[in-house]
C-alpha cells in the first residue's frame, strides 16, 4: 500500500487494527471523518503489511449515528473531570474520559501542566450505571406504613405529591403564626423558603474545624496555596489526606512533583495509596510517618517547639505579620473589616494577648510540663506513636526547605475531622507562619485553594419569582437530634436568643427553643443519616418529626425515613455551568439525557409545590438560566497580562467548547496570602492570629482555648490509655478512622453494583490487633461502641497502625431484621442515658458508630462568612471489634 493510499480508501490492515483497536473503536464512535483520519495516521506511520484490508465498509462496522456529548462530572470530589458521553436515540450507551482518545501530539498534551486534562476515575466512568440503576427513585412515592419500611411506599402522581407537600406546608404556616418562624428544617431549593423564615444549619462535616481555624487566624475567605504551587516547593508534607482517592484530579501535580525530585513525606494513621505512590522521605525522615488519630496536633506542637527552642523561626515575619506569638504582644489593628456582632470597625482598636496565652508561653509550658527539650519530644512521640527523632528531624527539614508546603487537600484531611481538629488546622497555620511559608510561593498551610487564581465568574441565576425568599434560623447540624428533641443545640439559651435576634430579627423569648416539626431535604443535600452521625439516635429523634419530605435520586436513608419522596433528576439530565477544583476553568456539564421516568429537576419540583401554594415560579429552561448567567459573566481582571490571547468567549463558543481554561504559569500562580501587607489581614487584629480575640469574645469554641494547643479529644487515644469506661461501662480499645474510597463519593455510587462488586467493603485491622482478637482476613466481624454496631468482613493488613481500624465511609445504612445490639444513648436529649435495642447495621455504615459531638467553634455569625463554621469528630473515636456478636 502506498503512503497515501489509506487516506483515499480507508483500508485498515490487520496489524494496525490490532495495534490501535481500542482507540480506533472510540474514535470511530465520534465520526466517520475521525475514523478516516485515525486510520490514515495509523497506516501511514506503521505501514508494514500485506495490503489486506479488513474493513471495506466502515458504516457496516461503526455506528456513525452515535452522538458525542462533551460533559463534566459534577460530584462531591469537585474534580469536574471531562467525560465524553456516547448517546444514541437519547440513551447513554457509553462514557469515556479525556485522555482515552489519542490526539495529535497526545503525549505532549497529556503531560501539559497548563491545559490540563482531567481524566475520570471509576466513579465518573460509572455514571451510566447510576443513571440507569434499577433502584433509582423513578416516581413520586408516599409512605403508607411505618417510616423506614420501604415496602410501605406506593407510587403517587405528581399532582398528589405536590398537593400533599403543600398541605403540610400550610399546616406549618399555621404554626408560624404562633412561633414567628416556620418549624421546618429545609435544605436546598425548598418551597418553604417562599413562605417564611425556616430552620437550616451551620457546621460542616468535611471542613468545619478547618474553616473555624482559618477564620480565626487568617480572616474570612483567605485561601491556601493552589495545588499546582507544590511544584514550587522544596519539600511537600502530605498530612492526613489520601489524595489518590479523595481528590484524584490533584494527583497529577504530585506525580509531576515526584518526577521533579521534590521530596515528599506522608503523615497519616494508615499507609495510604498516596503514601505508597508518592512518599520519598528526606534526609533522616522516612517517607511515611504513622500518627495516631487525634494526636496530630501534639506532633505539630512538638515541631513548633523544636523551631522555637532552636530559634529557627522567622522573627521578622512573626513581628510584622502575626499576633499572639510573643508574650504581651500588643497591636493596634489596621484591619479593614468590622466586628460582625458589634458592627464596629476593627481599625484603630488595640489588642493585647492575655498573660499566659501567647504561643511562646504555650511552648514554654510544654517544657515545664515535660521537664526538658527531650521530654517534650518524648511526650509527642509516645502520644502519636512515632519517635522523637522523626519529629525533630521533620521539624528541621521543614524549616530548612526554602519553601515547604503542607498539602492536605481542600479540607486539611482526616485529622481535621477529629474532636480537636480545630487546633490541628491552626497548628498547620502556626508552623507555616513561624517559617514564613504561609505567604510564599511553594509554601502553604495545608488547605489547597480550589483554583490557580483566575477564572471566569458567571452571574447568578435569574430570579424565579418576585415573591420574597426568606432566610433561615441556623442551628448546629451536629445537634440535629437535640434540636428535634429539646429545641436547643450546644449554645446557651442566651447565646441562642442573641444569635436569632442578631441574624433573623426574631426574639425567641426567655426560654428560646427551635421547633422542628417538618423536614424537607432538598436535592443535592447530604443524607441526614448515612452521611452525618449517630444513625440510631437520629432515627429515634426523627420519630418526633411530623412530616419528612425528600427530593432524592436513590433510596438513601433519609428517603427511607421520609413520608413523601420526590424523584429528582440527576446531573446528567441537565445542562449547567460548573467549576472544577484543579484549574481556572469554567466547565459546561451538558445533559446527555432528558430526565428519565417521572423524575424532575429540583426547581421544577419546587415550582409544582409552589403552584399549589399560590406562588408562581418561572419555568426557565437550562439554556435560559445559563444565558442569564453568561450575560453577567466577568473575565478576571489582570489575566490579559498573563495571556493576551485568551479573551472572553461568547456564549455559543463556551457551550460548544464545554470548558475554558485560563492557565497560569507557575511563577504567576495566585497565592492569596501574598496579597496582604503586614497588619492588613482581614482578621480582628489585622494580623495572622496565634490568639484570636474574636473567638475569645464569642465563647463558642468547645474548649476555652483560642490559639493552637494540643487538646486531648473527648474520646481518643488518652481514653484508651487511661482505660476509661464509656457510659455503657465498656473500656473500648480501638480508634476508628473513616477515609473516603475511590468507589464512592460519600454514599453516592454505593448503589452501583459494578463498583461495589469490584471493590470489597471491609474493616481493615492491623496484624497485631487482629491477633489479640483472633481475627483473620475474611472473618465476619462486629464493630461496636455505645452508639451502635455494624457487621462486615475483616481484612487483616499492615496498613493501619496498631490500635487503629479503618472503616471506609459512605456505605448506606442497612438495618438487620434479625440481629440486634443494645446501644446506650440519651433518647430524650435530657441526659437520660439508657439501653436501647437497635438493629445491627449490615450495611456497615460508619455513621452508625459516630456520635453527634460538636467540635471547633461553631457559630452562626462566623458561618455567614465561611459557610461552614463548626466541625465534626468522625475520626479517632472509640470502638471494639469481635467475631462474636456483642450484646
Ligand atoms: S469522582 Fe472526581 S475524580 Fe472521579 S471522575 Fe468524578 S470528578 Fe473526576
Amino acid at each position: 500500500m502506498g503512503k497515501n493510499q489509506g487516506k483515499e480508501t480507508l483500508n485498515i490492515t490487520r496489524r494496525t487494527l490490532l495495534k490501535g483497536s481500542a482507540a480506533l473503536m472510540l474514535t470511530a464512535c465520534t465520526s466517520k471523518k475521525a475514523v478516516e483520519e485515525t486510520a490514515a495516521k495509523e497506516t501511514t506511520v506503521d505501514n508494514i503489511t500485506e495490503n489486506q484490508p479488513l474493513i471495506q465498509n466502515p458504516e457496516a462496522v461503526f455506528d456513525t449515528s452515535l452522538k458525542v456529548v462533551n460533559t463534566h462530572h459534577r460530584i462531591h470530589c469537585h474534580g469536574s473531570c471531562m467525560l465524553k458521553a456516547y448517546v444514541k436515540n437519547g440513551r447513554l450507551v457509553n462514557l469515556t474520559s479525556m485522555g482515552d482518545i489519542p490526539r495529535e501530539n497526545s503525549k505532549e498534551k497529556d503531560e501539559d501542566l497548563f491545559m490540563r486534562q482531567r481524566r475520570a476515575c471509576p466513579r465518573g466512568l460509572s455514571e451510566k450505571k447510576r443513571l440507569y440503576a434499577p433502584n433509582r427513585i423513578k416516581y413520586p412515592m408516599k409512605q403508607t406504613k411505618e417510616r423506614g419500611d420501604i415496602t410501605g411506599f406506593v407510587r403517587i402522581s405528581w399532582e398528589e405529591a405536590a398537593k400533599t407537600v403543600a398541605s403540610y406546608l400550610k399546616e406549618m404556616q399555621e404554626r408560624q403564626k404562633e412561633l414567628g418562624y416556620l418549624p421546618i428544617f429545609a435544605t436546598g431549593n425548598s418551597p418553604a423558603k417562599y413562605l417564611g423564615t425556616t430552620l437550616d444549619i451551620y457546621g460542616h462535616h468535611s471542613a468545619g474545624n478547618q474553616m473555624d481555624a482559618m477564620y480565626a487566624a487568617l480572616g474570612p475567605k483567605v485561601q491556601g496555596n493552589p495545588a499546582i504551587d507544590i511544584l514550587n516547593s522544596k519539600l511537600i508534607i502530605i498530612w492526613s489526606t489520601d489524595t489518590r482517592t479523595t481528590q484524584p484530579h490533584l494527583t497529577f501535580f504530585l506525580t509531576k512533583a515526584k518526577e521533579a525530585g521534590i521530596p515528599i513525606v506522608v503523615v497519616d494513621s494508615r499507609f495510604t495509596d498516596t503514601a505508597a505512590t508518592y512518599s520519598t522521605g528526606i534526609g533522616k525522615v522516612p517517607g511515611f510517618i504513622a500518627v495516631r488519630p487525634g494526636t496530630d496536633s501534639a506532633m505539630l506542637a512538638a515541631m513548633a517547639y523544636v523551631l522555637y527552642k532552636k530559634k529557627l523561626y522567622n522573627e521578622k515575619f512573626l513581628k510584622e505579620y502575626t499576633f499572639g506569638f510573643f508574650p504581651n504582644d500588643t497591636v493596634t489593628s489596621n484591619s479593614n473589616i468590622e466586628n460582625p456582632v458589634t458592627k464596629t470597625l476593627y481599625k484603630g482598636q488595640t489588642f493585647t494577648v492575655p498573660a499566659g496565652e501567647s504561643f511562646a508561653e504555650y511552648l514554654e509550658s510544654l517544657e515545664k510540663q515535660y521537664k526538658d527539650y527531650k521530654g517534650v519530644l518524648n511526650w509527642a512521640a509516645s502520644l502519636t506513636g512515632t519517635t522523637a527523632e522523626i519529629i525533630e528531624n521533620l521539624a528541621l527539614e521543614y524549616c530548612k526547605a526554602s519553601a515547604a508546603a503542607f498539602f492536605c487537600g481542600w479540607t486539611t484531611g482526616g485529622a481535621q475531622r477529629t474532636n480537636n481538629g480545630l487546633y490541628y488546622s491552626w497548628f498547620l497555620i502556626a508552623l507555616a507562619a513561624m517559617t514564613g511559608n504561609i505567604s510564599r510561593r511553594g509554601g502553604g498551610f495545608g488547605m489547597i485553594a480550589p483554583s490557580d487564581g483566575y477564572k471566569i465568574k458567571i452571574g447568578s441565576n435569574p430570579p424565579l419569582t418576585d415573591a420574597k425568599k426568606y432566610g433561615s434560623i441556623k442551628f448546629s447540624i451536629f445537634s440535629l437530634p437535640e434540636v428535634i428533641l429539646t429545641g436547643r443545640d450546644a449554645r446557651t439559651a442566651e447565646q441562642l436568643r442573641d444569635d436569632v435576634k442578631l441574624l433573623n430579627n426574631i426574639d425567641l423569648g426567655n426560654d428560646p427553643r427551635l421547633h422542628i416539626e417538618m423536614v424537607i431535604k432538598g436535592e443535592g443535600s447530604g443524607d441526614f443519616f448515612t452521611q452525618k452521625a449517630n444513625i440510631n439516635r437520629k432515627i429515634e429523634a426523627f420519630k418526633k418529626v411530623k412530616y419528612v419530605v425528600c427530593y432524592e435520586q436513590q433510596m438513601s436513608t433519609t428517603a427511607k425515613y421520609s413520608d413523601i419522596i420526590l424523584p429528582a433528576a440527576m446531573n446528567l439530565e441537565q445542562t449547567f455551568f460548573t467549576y472544577g477544583q484543579m484549574n481556572c476553568e469554567l466547565d459546561v456539564a451538558h445533559k446527555v439525557s432528558e430526565p428519565l421516568y417521572d423524575c424532575k429537576l429540583d426547581r421544577e419540583i419546587t415550582r409544582l409545590i409552589c403552584k399549589e401554594l399560590g406562588i408562581e415560579l418561572k419555568n426557565y429552561t437550562d439554556e435560559e438560566i445559563m444565558k442569564a448567567q453568561w450575560e453577567k459573566a466577568e473575565f478576571p481582571k489582570g489575566y490579559a497580562e498573563i495571556n493576551p490571547k485568551r479573551t472572553m468567549p461568547d456564549f455559543d463558543t463556551i457551550m460548544q467548547m464545554g470548558e475554558y481554561q485560563l492557565p497560569t504559569p507557575l511563577d504567576k500562580t495566585y497565592i492569596d496570602t501574598m496579597n496582604y501587607k503586614p497588619g492588613e489581614f482581614p482578621t480582628d487584629t489585622g494580623r495572622i492570629n496565634f490568639y484570636s480575640p474574636y473567638m475569645a469574645m464569642r465563647q463558642r469554641a468547645q474548649h476555652p482555648v483560642y490559639g493552637p494547643r494540643y487538646i486531648p479529644s473527648k474520646e481518643g487515644y488518652e481514653t484508651i490509655q487511661k482505660k476509661e469506661k464509656s457510659r455503657k461501662g465498656v473500656a473500648y480499645g480501638l480508634q476508628f478512622i473513616t477515609p473516603h474510597v475511590i468507589h464512592r463519593a460519600h454514599s453516592t455510587f454505593d448503589t452501583v453494583p459494578l463498583l461495589q462488586d469490584t471493590y470489597d467493603n471491609y474493616v481493615e485491622i492491623s496484624d497485631a490487633d487482629a491477633k489479640t482478637r483472633g481475627i483473620k482476613t475474611g472473618n465476619i466481624v462486629y464493630v461496636y461502641n455505645d452508639y451502635g454496631c455494624i457487621k462486615l468482613p475483616a481484612l487483616v493488613s499492615s496498613r493501619p497502625m496498631p490500635g487503629v481500624i479503618v472503616i471506609n465511609e459512605g456505605r448506606i445504612y442497612n438495618p438487620s431484621s434479625e440481629e440486634t445490639y443494645t446501644a446506650y444513648f440519651d433518647v430524650t436529649g435530657k441526659g437520660e442515658y439508657k439501653e436501647i435495642v437497635t438493629p445491627v447495621d449490615l450495611g456497615a455504615c460508619v455513621s452508625t458508630l459516630t456520635v453527634d459531638m460538636e467540635s471547633g467553634a461553631g457559630d452562626p455569625v462566623t458561618h455567614q462568612f465561611t459557610n461552614k463554621s463548626g466541625g465534626f469528630a468522625a475520626s479517632g473515636n472509640l470502638c471494639e471489634i469481635s467475631i462474636k456478636k456483642p450484646n
